[in-house]
C-alpha cells in the first residue's frame, strides 16, 4: 500500500501494512509465545513428560488435510463420508491437473487418488506437497506392487470398508501427524532464528536480513533512515566481578532500556554481537536520531540496573549515522551505514565512553 507524504508529496509506503503482510518481519510479536513454548517443550523432553509432550503436539499441529482426486463419483462420496467420520479435513480436486495446482499451493497430509500418473507426478514435486500418497485401486486392476513401484506409500481397494479402511487410515494418520509436527517445528525454528533468545531483540540474522531491506526502501522512496550502534561499556568487568548470569541480566536490562520508548512496529533493535546492539530508526534524520540516541544513553546510566548481585551502574557508548536523501544524498549502502555508525561508536569509546557520537555517512 502506498500513500502520499504530506511534506514532499512523494509516494510513501504504509509501513504498518508492510509489517502486517510480512509476518517474518515482526519477530517480537511471536517471540514470547515461541520462547515460552520452547521452554515448556525443553522441560517436558528433559523430564520425559510424555503427557505434556503429546498434549503440546496434539494441540498445535494443524488439522490434517486430505486431498481427494478420485474419478468415480460413488468411490469419491464413500471416501468423503469415511474421512469426515475420521475428522480429517477434505479438499476435492476436479482433475489431476487441479490436484497438482492444489498440492503446489499448500501442504496436504494425505492424497487419495486412483490415477497412477498423478502418483508419479506428485513424486516429482518438491518436498512439502502431499506427505502420504494412498493409491485407491478401482476393481483391483493395478495391484499394490505396481502402485508402490510408481511412488504410492500405500494401496487400498476402492471398496475397502470397515476394519480394512480403518487399518489403512490409522497408518496414514500416524504419518500425517508426524508430518504436521515436523512442519510446525520447522516454522517455529525459522521464526526463532530471527529472535535473540536472551534479550528478545532481533537476532544478528534478523539484522542481516531486515536492514538491507530498510536501506533499499529508504533509497527507493528517498526517505531518511538512521542507524544507532551501541555497545555496553566495560562489560567484561561485569562478568569478571559478578559472573556470567549477572552479565546476562545486564544484557537483558540494557536491551529493555533500548527498546523502551521506541516507536512500536517502526523502530527495531537487534543484538548483533555479544554486548553490541543496533537500533534502526526508519524515517528518522540525523538530528532526531542523535537526540534519540542521547535519550537511550541517559536511560541506560540514569538509574542502576537491578541484578542478583545488587544494583549496578551500567553505561553504554553510542554511534549514530543517517541517510538523508532530503539533504541531497542520493545513494547509500548497508556497508556504508554500518561502517559509519561503527566509526562513530568507536569515537565514543575513544573519547571516554558513556556518550553519543554522530558522523556523516562515508
Ligand atoms: P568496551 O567498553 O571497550 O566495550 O569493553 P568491554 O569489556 O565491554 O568489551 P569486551 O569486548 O572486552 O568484552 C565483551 C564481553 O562480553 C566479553 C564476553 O565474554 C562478554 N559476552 C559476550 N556475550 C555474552 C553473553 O551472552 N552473556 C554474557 N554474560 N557475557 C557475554
Ligand atoms: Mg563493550
Ligand atoms: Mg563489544
Amino acid at each position: 500500500m502506498t500513500t502520499s507524504d504530506e511534506r514532499t508529496g512523494e509516494p510513501r509506503e504504509d509501513r504498518s501494512e508492510r509489517r502486517r503482510t510480512e509476518p517474518e518481519a515482526d519477530a517480537s510479536s511471536t517471540a514470547t509465545y515461541l520462547v515460552e513454548r520452547r521452554a515448556i517443550l525443553d522441560r517436558a523432553l528433559r523430564d520425559e513428560d510424555h503427557s505434556t509432550l503429546s498434549s503440546i503436539m496434539r494441540r498445535n499441529p494443524p488439522v490434517p488435510v486430505a486431498l481427494l482426486a478420485l474419478g468415480p463419483a460413488q468411490v469419491r462420496e464413500r471416501f468423503v463420508k469415511w474421512l469426515r467420520n475420521a475428522n480429517i479435513d477434505i479438499e476435492l480436486a476436479s482433475s489431476a491437473t487441479d490436484a497438482l495446482v492444489r498440492l503446489g499451493e499448500r501442504t496436504h497430509a494425505l492424497l487419495f487418488t486412483d490415477r497412477l500418473e498423478l502418483v508419479e507426478a506428485v513424486r516429482q514435486l518438491h518436498a512439502g506437497s502431499a506427505s502420504h500418497v494412498i493409491f485407491v485401486d478401482i476393481d483391483g486392476k493395478v495391484g499394490a506392487r505396481q502402485a508402490l513401484r510408481r511412488g504410492a506409500n500405500d494401496c487400498m481397494p476402492a471398496e475397502a470398508g470397515g476394519e480394512e479402511f480403518w487399518a489403512h487410515l490409522t497408518t496414514a494418520r500416524r504419518i500425517a501427524s508426524l508430518a504436521s509436527a515436523l512442519q510446525l517445528a520447522l516454522t517455529d525454528n525459522r521464526i526463532l532464528s530471527t529472535i535473540d533468545e536472551l534479550t528478545r531483540c532481533g537476532s544478528r540474522r534478523f539484522f542481516e536480513h531486515e536492514f538491507p531491506r530498510e536501506v533499499e526502501r529508504a533509497v527507493r522512496l528517498r526517505r531518511p533512515l538512521s542507524l544507532v550502534m551501541s555497545d555496553i561499556d566495560h562489560f567484561k568487568a561485569v562478568n569478571d566481578s559478578h559472573g556470567h548470569d549477572v552479565g546476562d541480566e545486564v544484557l537483558r536490562e540494557f536491551a529493555a532500556r533500548l527498546n523502551h520508548g521506541l516507536r512500536l512496529g517502526e523502530d527495531w533493535v537487534a543484538r548483533i554481537g555479544g554486548e553490541e546492539f543496533a537500533v534502526v530508526l526508519p524515517e528518522v534524520a540525523s538530528e532526531e536520531a542523535f537526540q534519540i540516541a542521547q535519550r537511550l544513553c541517559e536511560r541506560v546510566w540514569g538509574s542502576p540496573h537491578e541484578t542478583a548481585a545488587g544494583p549496578l551502574q551500567v553505561t553504554g557508548s553510542f554511534g549514530v549515522c543517517a541517510f538523508e536523501p532530503l539533504r541531497g544524498e542520493r545513494r547509500t549502502s548497508v556497508h556504508a551505514l554500518v561502517k559509519a555508525a561503527d566509526a562513530a561508536l568507536y569515537e565514543s569509546k575513544r573519547a571516554g565512553r558513556n556518550r553519543v557520537t554522530a558522523v556523516p555517512t562515508a
